[in-house]
C-alpha cells in the first residue's frame, strides 16, 4: 500500500486541556505524519519519522500547521442558502426564514444541490466532519448522505422531526417520524463513514406522542446519537413551559420520553437550571456550544465552565450561526468566554474544534486527533494567510502566540490543504 508522508508543524492533543492543561497538547515544530490506506500510521518529529518510512511519498508543507480536520458538532445544512438573514430572534427567525426554505427539501434535486454546496463550503473552511440536522423530508437525509459518501467524509445527520407548531408541508406525525427515521437509520447507519442521528428538532415542534415514539426508536437503537435543542432563548423556555405544564423544566420534556442519556447531544444549552445541570452531569450528555449563532440570534452567553465536567463540542449552527468557518467560531467562543470570565487558551479553542467535538459526538477514538490508528482527516493551516495576520504572527515566540492571530482573524484563506480519509482534496 502507498504511504504518504506530510512534513510541517504538527499539533494535536493526547488529552483534554480543560482538565489536564497544556500537558494535553503535543506540538512538533518540524513534524511528520505518515498516512496509509486512509489511516494515520505514524506521527512525530520529522527526523525520526522520515527515516523510518524511506519509501513514502513526501509532501513538504514548510511551516504550515498540520491539525486534525475541524469537527462541527451542530449544523443545519438546509439553511445554507439563508445564512446571514437579518433582524429576527429565534421563533420569528424560524418562521420567517428557516421554515419556508426547509419546505423546499422534499425535492431531491434541490436537496442535493444544497448538500453539495454545503460540503464544498465547509471543506474549504477545513471542516471534515459535521453533525447536521436535515428537514422533515427523508429526501433531505438521502441527499446529505449521498454527497458526504461521494466525498469520502465521516458525517452524521437525521431526519428532523416536527409534528406541530410548524407550517403546512413541514409537519410529519408521531408514526411517520418513527417509520421514516427507522427506515433511514436502517439504510444509512454505519454505512461507510456515515452515522444516523435521531433528531427531534425541539420540544415546541414535537407533540408528546412524537417525543415518545422517538424515545422508543432510540431505545431500539441505543448505538445511535440523539440530537436536539435545549434552552436557547428565554422566550422559548417560557413557551416550552406553557406546552408542557407538568414538566419540571425544559430538559424534563426530553427526559420523560427517554430522550436523555450519554449519547444525547443538546445544542445551545445556555439558560440551564441547577437541576438540569445535575442531570446532564449524571448522564454525561454532550452540550454543543454555538457561539456565533448565540450572538447572531441574540440568545445568550454559554458557560464554557461546563467543559470541566461535561463533554462539550463546538459548532457553527449554520445558518442560525453567521459563518461556516470553525476559525471564526473559535474566535466567537473566545469572545463569549471573555464576557463570562473565562479567557480560553488557544489550546482549549483548538481542542474544542477537533478532539472535543469528536468526543462530544462519541467519535473520539476515530477522528479529531493525529495519532496512529486514527482516520486521516487532516488540514494544513497557513499561519500567515493575510498581511494583518502575518505581521502579528511574525512576533510570536511560542506556537500559541503564532496560532492565536489565525484563530481570531483567520478564515477560509488560512486553509492551505485538506486531506479526507487520507486523500488530498
Ligand atoms: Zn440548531
Amino acid at each position: 500500500m502507498t504511504k504518504n508522508l506530510l512534513l510541517g508543524q504538527v499539533l494535536s492533543f493526547s488529552g483534554d486541556p480543560f482538565r489536564q492543561g497544556l500537558e494535553a497538547a503535543v506540538h512538533h515544530t518540524h513534524g511528520a505524519i505518515v498516512i496509509e490506506g486512509g489511516k494515520i500510521l505514524d506521527v512525530g518529529p520529522a527526523d525520526t519519522i522520515r527515516p523510518a518510512h524511506p519509501t513514502a511519498n513526501v509532501t513538504d508543507l514548510g511551516d504550515k500547521l498540520l491539525l486534525p480536520g475541524f469537527v462541527d458538532a451542530h449544523v443545519h445544512y438546509p439553511q445554507t442558502a439563508i445564512i446571514a438573514s437579518w433582524g429576527k430572534r429565534l421563533i420569528e427567525w424560524l418562521n420567517t426564514y428557516t421554515f419556508p426554505e426547509e419546505t423546499r427539501f422534499g425535492d431531491p434535486e434541490y436537496a442535493s444541490e444544497i448538500a453539495s454546496r454545503y460540503f464544498d463550503l465547509t471543506l474549504s473552511c477545513g471542516t471534515t466532519t459535521v453533525c447536521s440536522y436535515a428537514t422533515i423530508h427523508p429526501e433531505s437525509v438521502t441527499a446529505f448522505f449521498e454527497q458526504a459518501q461521494s466525498r469520502g467524509l465521516r458525517a452524521l445527520t437525521g431526519k428532523t422531526c416536527m409534528d406541530r407548531n410548524a407550517p403546512d408541508g413541514l409537519r410529519d406525525t408521531a408514526q411517520s417520524a418513527y417509520n421514516d427515521s427507522k427506515a433511514l437509520l436502517n439504510t444509512w447507519h454505519g454505512v461507510d463513514r456515515l452515522s444516523y442521528v435521531i433528531t427531534p428538532r425541539f420540544s415546541p415542534t414535537s407533540s408528546p406522542d412524537q417525543l415518545q415514539a422517538l424515545g422508543a426508536l432510540w431505545a431500539e437503537h441505543p448505538d445511535c446519537l440523539m440530537q436536539t435543542h435545549l434552552s436557547e432563548q428565554l422566550d422559548e423556555i417560557e413557551w416550552v413551559k406553557s406546552l408542557f405544564p407538568a414538566a419540571k423544566d425544559y430538559l424534563d420534556t426530553y427526559e420523560q420520553f427517554g430522550l436523555m442519556g450519554e449519547k444525547a447531544l443538546f445544542g445551545h444549552a445556555i439558560h440551564l437550571t441547577p437541576r438540569e445541570i445535575a442531570q446532564l452531569s449524571e448522564h454525561q450528555s454532550s452540550l454543543v456550544h454555538c457561539p456565533t449563532s448565540n450572538m447572531f440570534i441574540g440568545s445568550g452567553l454559554f458557560d464554557i465552565g461546563h467543559a470541566q465536567h461535561l463533554p462539550v463540542g463546538l459548532a457553527t449552527d449554520t445558518g442560525g450561526g453567521s459563518n461556516f468557518s470553525m476559525l471564526r467560531t473559535m474566535a466567537a467562543s473566545y469572545e463569549v468566554g471573555q464576557l463570562r470570565g473565562h479567557s480560553l487558551h488557544p489550546a482549549q479553542l483548538l481542542w474544542l474544534a477537533t478532539a472535543g467535538s469528536a468526543k462530544a459526538l462519541h467519535l473520539g477514538d476515530k477522528i479529531g486527533t493525529l495519532a496512529p490508528g486514527y482516520e486521516a482527516d487532516i488540514i494544513a493551516l497557513d499561519l500567515a494567510s493575510t498581511p494583518a495576520i502575518a505581521q502579528r504572527a511574525a512576533r510570536a515566540e511560542t506556537i500559541w502566540e503564532q496560532v492565536f492571530p489565525t484563530i481570531m482573524m483567520g478564515d477560509d484563506r488560512a486553509i492551505s490543504g485538506v486531506w479526507v480519509n487520507g486523500k488530498a482534496i
